[in-house]
């Protein structure tokens, strides 16, 4: 883990890992056909490879939506990523008594792919109101915190949310 605020590259490893079974458990919990993600890819960008206007301060990491192709005007050709907020993450694990990037990214990979599942499968509105995203954030905490049900370290990794959530982001693209 590098204290400048960026992944290093075997953050990023971790990371590829915990996106990997972050998948599989949605797969498993909204029972979903095996290579769902596959199918279906979703981009993950980290503070690098995001553009700066979706960097923010006070979130893990931002659902974003793009075009499938950069030239599509095609409003259906689309595809979600998540966008992870390195120093964030970072941050909250040097403030944290554990150092633990792969706990604390695997919840927040599952908690994004939640978000995706649910904007993808169960009609929930992308740019919906403030009103309606905190009910959506609610749900979707709580479905993740379903999916880690009796996994040991979880309350801590909960608590290190509690300062943090994250954001709907719509790609500048589409605006
Ligand atoms: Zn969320």
């Amino acid at each position: 883990m590098g204290a400048a605020g960026l992944f290093t590259k075997s953050d990023l490893v971790t990371l590829g890992r915990a996106a990997s079974l972050a998948e599989a458990l949605t797969e498993d919990f909204f029972g979903l056909t095996l290579g769902e993600w596959r199918r279906n890819p979703y981009g993950v960008f980290t503070r690098k490879e995001s553009l700066s206007t979706l960097h923010e301060t006070n979130v893990f990491a931002s659902v974003i939506r793009y075009p499938a192709r950069c030239d599509s005007e095609r409003v259906r050709d689309h595809r979600y990523g998540i966008v992870l907020q390195d120093p964030n993450i970072l941050l909250a694990l040097l403030r944290s008594a554990e150092h633990d990037l792969w706990a604390l990214g695997l919840f927040i990979l599952t908690h994004e792919l939640v978000h995706i599942v649910r904007f993808r499968r169960f009609g929930v509105d992308f740019f919906a109101t403030v009103a309606d995203r905190d009910r959506e954030e609610r749900v979707v905490h709580q479905v993740t915190g379903e999916i880690f049900s009796g996994v040991t370290n979880m309350a801590h990794i909960l608590s290190l949310y509690r300062d943090y959530d994250d954001a709907f982001n719509h790609c500048p693209n589409n605006r």
